[in-house]
């Protein structure tokens, strides 16, 4: 493969210093895939100006070669003598592709999340880097010839898959120049396909030009866009003030941002960012969710790049190859010194960095569910660490881990009590569903009689209504009224969900779609009965009740649709539509100054899950939710559905008393010596024999319980289970669970891995360590 041709970065900085500086002919470096240490070889004179600490090299391993990271300069160990090292092949790139707090984080995060490094730098490192892909190997298409109607369906029926092409193409109408690869991806056709559309010079292909990538021109909403320059509220001068003084310091410290909803946080980062860049550094802007990051872009944008004439950059996992690619380029050579994202953004190799923000910093999304299991709140304060940073974490409703960390010291506070313009929070109403019956027959209604009569008012006045149920498809379960039996998944332990948008059964842990039955399997009695309710239902609902009103669904089912997210809430935001049913997606961040009623249809569901957090969760939720409404110049309203209105997290949430909810929560922890008192520790255990994999945990269990007696690790160490996780099987894969408590992770994690290290493997069971879990299902 040869080595792209890329301008060099802007050297000089004393972060990245080739090994000709160093004196060093010696470099240690870290595969990317296969063996999982650190291997030394040899730099030949004739590239030693074009390695790095962080550069990407071809090193020889065996009879074949392999992609490597340099991690130091000087041998892993001393058993070889020097001259009997291999010498390094070539950089892939005549620059690093990380930057050197990376390569730390890296090592810490392989002992702190228990991942292998390879891992750890494959989810550094942009695929398309790591397959040492240059910006001139990008091919883009572009459109040449709009098709009219008839031409279209001529195209259809002689050419199915050009059509399907062309059509893709076409629907990006955000984006002039699409990556080959990723239209090919997305329409599945061949290279084919695109010759023949070349050919009949419908389309254009051109092949250099990567700053033509539109990579990061996705904004449906650019109209949130503002670049008015407000007075600061108080709240807003006194937080900005913290942390300007915190930059100042040019220090590690982290900065807990506790802000209610609507109390103009964004603006707040905005400054800092604006401080950081006068001072020559970098920042770093993190959302809990891709779908979130297309608004937080463009209201950095408007700021930043029109007044500053800084790049802002988009990164996080669905950027096409290309659009990676383009993005890391501009980082690693010093073009762009800003970047939006999602978790994988944290990894964005930004140079001299100073500031992080991670916004909503409470949600558990920015926690990995696949290894390494990370957290990306938790890394960016340790990057930051490494850095010399301030990270600014901000919430309207912080994790309690957060708030324990400001009451122990070890975060610094800022709280903005007060909403822009000092607009009121909006008013909750509790409705009791226990005492709501429908009509004649009795049974609980879906909706209340309050929030159909408010929805009916606003909808009069020409206002906006959101409502949530954090539940999708139709039904959630099926059963059969003779017999009891319930419509299962057949590899899963859960029931399935009815959509009717496609009259099958899903489900929901594996994706895996059943034809919906007619009569039941057990008895064959024909009373079979759809139980419960999700968002489709409640869509089906609504246009009944509210036949006039424009209504719109989110939820992940619509999403699946390629920019289904961004014209829904472009529509909702231009007043084309009245009503929207969400689920969580639509919970957070969300900004829509005409929303002055939203709905929380059963403000139950997070209260019921097994996980010592429901509590938090559900207190969260509410006031999140509640955040939407009246951000404009109205107030707002919220109706919240509950079957037990008066539990602590929906009372506490209702009258906004953050520190009773705090004072009362952290006293329960206290109780049971859950987090953030200890630290948690979640192992894993899946095969697909239950036998085997429940038999296994114990036997690690035991073997642990020995060890830890006969050789004093682990002694602070509580250990629970193993128990059959509450979910026991997903896709076929039968599930158990160990805790481990413990007051430091790190110590902990190294003890555990030596003796785990020690422990008979069972081939036909995984397991997994996952410190700090946030799903504990
Ligand atoms: P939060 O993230 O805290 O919920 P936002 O940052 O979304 O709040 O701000 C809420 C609204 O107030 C936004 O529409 C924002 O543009 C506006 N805003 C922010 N600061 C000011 C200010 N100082 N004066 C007027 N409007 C402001
Ligand atoms: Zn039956
Ligand atoms: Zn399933």
């Amino acid at each position: 493969m040869s080595s792209p041709t890329l301008p060099a970065p802007l050297l000089g900085s004393d972060e990245i210093q080739p090994c000709h500086l160093e004196a060093s002919s010696i470099a240690t470096v870290r595969l990317l895939t296969g063996i999982d240490k650190p291997l030394s070889y040899s730099i030949p004179e004739s590239i030693r100006q074009e390695v790095f600490i962080g550069s990407l090299v071809w090193v020889p391993l065996g009879p074949r070669r392999s992609l490597a990271v340099v991690q130091k300069w000087g041998m892993s160990d001393n058993r070889f003598p020097a001259s009997q090292l291999k010498p390094l092949i070539a950089p892939v790139y005549p620059f690093p592709v990380l930057t050197s707090d990376l390569i730390l984080l890296a090592q810490w995060m392989q002992v702190y999340y228990a991942a292998g490094q390879d891992r750890i730098l494959e989810a550094m490192i942009p695929a398309a880097v790591r397959r040492g892909m240059g910006l001139k190997q990008v091919a883009l298409l572009s459109l040449k010839k709009r098709l009219n109607p008839d031409e279209l369906k001529v195209l259809c029926r002689r050419a199915p898959q050009q059509a399907a092409l062309y059509t893709f193409i076409v629907e990006q109408t955000q984006r002039e120049f699409i990556p080959r690869d990723e239209a090919m991806r997305e329409a599945k056709v061949s290279s084919q396909i695109c010759k023949a559309l070349v050919q009949k010079e419908i389309l254009e292909e051109t092949s250099q030009t990567a700053d033509k990538i539109a990579y990061a021109d996705d904004l449906g909403n650019s109209e949130v866009a503002s670049t008015q320059h407000w007075t600061l509220s108080t709240g807003q001068q006194t937080a900005v003030n913290n942390i300007l003084d915190l930059l100042k310091e040019k220090d590690f410290r982290t900065h807990l941002v506790h802000g209610i909803t609507g109390s103009g946080k964004t603006e707040v980062y905005l400054q800092a960012i604006k401080q950081t860049l006068d001072a020559g550094g970098s920042a770093l802007f993190l959302v809990p969710e891709v779908a979130l990051t297309p608004q937080t872009l463009s209201r950095l944008r408007a700021r930043l790049q029109k007044e500053h004439g800084v790049q802002t950059l988009l990164w996080h996992s669905r950027l096409s190859d290309g659009e990676r690619l383009h993005a890391w380029h501009a980082l690693v050579t010093g073009q762009a010194r800003v970047v939006v994202g999602a978790r994988s953004a944290v990894f964005a190799p930004l140079r001299n960095l100073r500031l992080i923000i991670v916004d909503e910093e409470h949600e558990p999304a920015y926690k990995q569910d696949e290894v390494p299991r990370y957290h990306g709140r938790d890394v960016a304060v340790y990057r930051a660490k490494l850095c010399g940073a301030v990270c600014v974490l901000g919430s309207a409703t912080p994790a309690l881990e957060s708030l324990y960390n400001v009451q122990n010291g070890k975060y610094t506070l800022s709280r903005m009590n007060q909403r822009i313009d000092d607009r009121e929070l909006p008013l909750i109403h509790v409705v009791n569903m226990t005492r709501e019956v429908m009509g004649g027959g009795g049974s609980t209604p879906i909706l209340s009689r309050l929030l159909i009569d408010k929805t009916l008012d606003r909808l009069e006045k020409g206002e906006q209504v959101i409502l949530f149920l954090n539940r999708r498809g139709h039904s959630t379960s099926m059963l059969c009224q003779e017999c009891g039996w319930a419509a299962l998944c057949e590899h899963c332990s859960v029931t399935l969900t009815w959509h009717r948008t496609d009259n099958q059964l899903h489900c929901h842990l594996c994706g895996e779609s059943y034809r919906a039955h007619q009569a039941c399997p057990e008895c064959n009695s024909k009373k079979i009965h759809w139980r419960g309710f999700g968002t489709q239902r409640i869509e089906e609902q609504l246009k009944k009740q509210f036949s006039t009103a424009r209504i719109a669904r989110l939820d992940a089912d619509v999403v699946r649709r390629k920019d289904a997210f961004r014209e829904i809430l472009g529509d909702f935001r231009r007043g084309k539509l009245d009503l929207l049913i969400g689920t969580q997606m639509i919970a957070k961040g969300l900004d829509f100054p005409n929303v002055t009623l939203v709905g929380l249809i059963s403000a139950d569901l997070s209260l019921h899950t097994p996980d010592f957090r429901a509590a938090e969760r559900t207190f969260q939720l509410v006031v999140q939710v509640a955040g939407r409404a009246g951000r404009g110049d109205r107030a707002g309203e919220v109706v919240l559905q509950s079957f037990q209105p008066d539990s602590d997290p929906i009372q506490f949430a209702r009258h906004g008393d953050f520190d009773g909810f705090l004072k009362e929560e952290l006293l329960r922890r206290k109780r049971y010596n859950y987090p953030p008192y200890r630290r948690l520790i979640q192992h894993l255990f899946r095969g697909r024999n239950p036998d085997k994999v429940g038999f296994y945990a114990e036997q690690w269990v035991a073997f642990l319980k020995t060890t830890i007696e006969q050789k004093g690790l682990c002694s602070d160490m509580e250990i629970r289970g193993p128990a059959p996780a509450p979910l026991e099987k997903i896709k076929d894969y039968y599930r158990y669970q160990v805790w481990y408590f413990s007051p430091q992770v790190s110590r902990t994690i190294v003890e555990l891995q030596s003796i785990r290290h020690h422990f008979k493997r069972e081939a036909e069971v995984i397991d997994v360590l996952d410190v700090d879990p946030m799903d504990l299902s």
